[in-house]
């Protein structure tokens, strides 16, 4: 999608603190982070919400969450805890139409979320 901020960031046409990367997905630190370690990973492909998931793009939810995992191992959280969130739509509080985990740690979380 050329007119997708993550899709660029994917292409490298926009920089990005690129921490991690995997065959079909990538990891950069969020640029207005909301904890001492808030890493968005998002799918190369371009999928704009958590809706738009069919059977033929669900194998990407489970390399998201993966490489959350392995990202939270080697940031130093794992142990101490942390929080993924995808965020869907306005409600949701979506703010970037390609979907993306949120992988939130460092800090303690609270419940429920704001
Ligand atoms: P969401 O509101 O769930 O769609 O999350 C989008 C996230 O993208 C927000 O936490 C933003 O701070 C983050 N963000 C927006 N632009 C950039 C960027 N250029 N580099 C890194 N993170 C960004």
């Amino acid at each position: 999608m050329s007119d997708c901020l993550f899709c660029k960031i994917v292409a490298g046409e926009i920089p990005a603190d690129i921490i991690k990367e995997g065959d079909d997905w990538l990891a950069f630190r969020d640029i207005n982070p909301q904890a001492p370690t808030h890493v968005l990973i998002i799918p190369r492909q371009h999928v704009a919400t958590l809706n738009d998931v069919e059977e033929d793009s669900a194998d990407i939810i489970g390399s998201l969450t993966l490489a959350a995992k392995t990202i939270a191992r080697e940031e130093g959280i794992a142990d101490s805890g942390y929080r993924t969130v995808m965020n869907c739509n306005s409600d949701g509080g979506q703010s970037v139409y390609h979907i993306h985990v949120h992988l939130l740690g460092g800090r303690s979380m609270r419940w429920p979320p704001g």
